[in-house]
């Protein structure tokens, strides 16, 4: 029998680079399918879901495709990108029977909702997942700093972070084999030693706000989940 969930209401934030899967560039239907059933099986546990994607996978804003761009017109480009990803993740949660509405920090109404607060809290209480798009809708950001904005607005009980890998490590452990993989973290920790989990504005709104954010592999079935029941394998910063 599978224990109940340790938390009422998520964020997840997902990496554009995690809807890649063995491609380069762009959008993999399967891995966003795949990840979509991970998103549908804590979902099913009655849990209410916020989702934030990153844009990596088509377009950031400091990339060198962008060098030739001003940075602040390159920004809105990265975020106009995360509404693909958030339109392709609907439809394949969608496609699985999951109800969901995608609001994005830049209005653009013909396509999805405008970002407004309390519609969204209203979505989560009718059983929808809500997929935030466009980050912040301000150049200068990540959409870290959006899923943990997010997160504090909509009240959430813990902001998860599903990478690469199976948690924050000292080093990349794909490229350094004496990286040191870490269970727990303050957030000062995670600050003072520059770990690259998220960035500083992210870890500090939550620090401020104490909001526990657990990283873990988003490519191990069943993580999400497990992480979701108090039980997976991650990092919990905190
Ligand atoms: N971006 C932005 N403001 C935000 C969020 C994102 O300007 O609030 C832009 C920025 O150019 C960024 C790109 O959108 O590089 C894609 O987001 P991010 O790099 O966070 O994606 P991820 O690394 O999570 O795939």
């Amino acid at each position: 029998p599978t224990s109940s969930p340790k938390y009422r209401r998520v964020l997840l934030k997902l990496s554009g680079e995690g809807l890649m899967g063995d491609q380069q560039y762009g959008l993999d239907t399967d891995t966003v399918e795949r990840i979509a059933g991970e998103v549908k099986s804590v979902y099913d546990m009655g849990v209410q879901v916020c989702l934030v994607i990153g844009a990596g996978n088509i377009f950031r804003g400091m990339s060198a495709a962008a060098t030739k761009i001003e940075r602040a017109t390159a920004d809105y480009m990265g975020m106009l990108a995360t509404v693909m990803n958030a339109l392709a993740m609907q439809s394949l949660l969608e496609s699985l029977g999951v109800p969901t509405r995608v609001q994005s920090a830049i209005p653009m109404t013909t396509v999805c909702e405008p970002y407004i607060r309390r519609r969204a809290v209203r979505h989560l209480e009718k059983g929808r997942i809500v997929i935030f798009a466009a980050g912040t809708g301000n150049p200068y950001f990540t959409t870290d700093t959006a899923a943990a904005l997010r997160a504090v607005e909509m009240n959430c009980d813990a902001l998860l972070k599903g990478t690469q890998v199976d948690g924050v490590y000292s080093a990349d452990p794909k490229k350094d084999p004496d990286a040191v993989r870490y269970d727990t973290l303050s957030y000062q920790e995670v600050l003072s030693q520059n770990l690259r989990v998220m960035d500083a504005s992210a870890i500090a709104l939550s620090r401020e706000n104490e909001l526990p954010i657990l990283v873990f592999s988003i490519h191990k079935e069943g993580a999400f989940a497990d992480v979701v029941r108090g039980e997976g394998h991650c990092t919990i910063i905190e």
